[in-house]
């Protein structure tokens, strides 16, 4: 059976044919998680459960009480922290900062903010060229009075996308091919980034022809992945920083240790 191909699975073969081979070839998958993703994830739920929740009047300090125990009941053995001269506390208090700037960009003094709120957590799935898709949207939001639609994804990182490249991002992009292919476009769909950490929004619209580019571009790369699949000799590892995130040590053939990182102990 053919693959169903995410951003995540394509980013992966990006950054590492190794990793891609452990995980997607042979299906390796591990509980292990980086306490940055778990930070990202505890802030994901969070802002999922304030639109699903739909309560217009929250304040911030009901937020923090949603994250505080989102942080504490989702706890498991095997969150590990990368950068030792970090504490926990440290990561903890980044998830609250990221709160605090979409509460103040998204919530206060707008008691209408979940008014063109479409759902969270959105799945998405569609075929081009006989190659399936999927993909999961953090928020989609829908002004009748424009007939737009907006794809929110919420970042937690540190690196900021440029305009430029977000108008042809293929994470995005995705998105916004499934959504292309889904309802009746009148409107350029517009695509926004919320960088949680600096309160920053990107926001761009990509035109048609963009929107072909991701096509394209999209077809061509699952083709190539699959087309690589079948010969061992195409997965090789690509030793770089990122490795340094990479739980998959013990199975890649360029190490001999497991990751050094250190998992947090409760
Ligand atoms: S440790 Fe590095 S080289 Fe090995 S699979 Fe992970 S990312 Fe790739």
């Amino acid at each position: 059976m053919s693959p169903r191909f995410s951003y995540s699975r394509i980013n992966t073969f990006n950054n590492c044919r190794e990793a891609y081979r452990i995980n997607y070839i042979k299906g390796i998958r591990k509980d292990n998680e980086n306490i940055e993703a778990y930070l990202g994830s505890c802030v994901h739920y969070v802002i999922e459960e304030i639109y699903n929740n739909a309560n217009s009047s929250i304040n911030f300090d009901e937020i923090v009480y949603m994250y505080k125990k989102s942080w504490d009941d989702n706890w498991h053995d095997s969150i590990y922290l990368i950068d030792g001269r970090k504490k926990v506390s440290q990561y903890y208090s980044l998830g609250i900062e990221c709160l605090k700037n979409f509460y103040k960009r998204n919530i206060e003094n707008n008691s209408s903010f979940l008014k063109n709120a479409l759902g969270s957590e959105v799945e998405v799935e569609f075929s081009m060229d006989g190659i399936d898709f999927r993909g999961i949207i953090d928020r989609l939001d829908f002004d009748s009075q424009a007939s737009q639609y907006t794809i929110n994804d919420y970042k937690t990182s540190k690196r900021i996308i440029s305009p430029k490249k977000a108008q042809r991002d293929l994470q995005l992009g995705l998105y916004l091919v499934a959504i292309h292919q889904k309802f009746d476009i009148e409107n350029p769909v517009i695509l926004k980034w919320h960088f949680l950490r600096y309160g920053v929004d990107i926001v761009v619209s990509p035109e048609m022809e963009d929107v072909d580019f991701i096509k394209n571009k999209l077809v061509k790369k699952a083709k190539a992945i699959l087309d690589m699949s079948s010969d061992r000799e195409n997965f090789y590892p690509n030793e770089n920083i990122l490795c340094n995130w990479c739980h998959y040590w013990e199975e890649c053939t360029a190490k001999d240790t497991s990751n050094p990182a250190k998992r947090i102990l409760k």
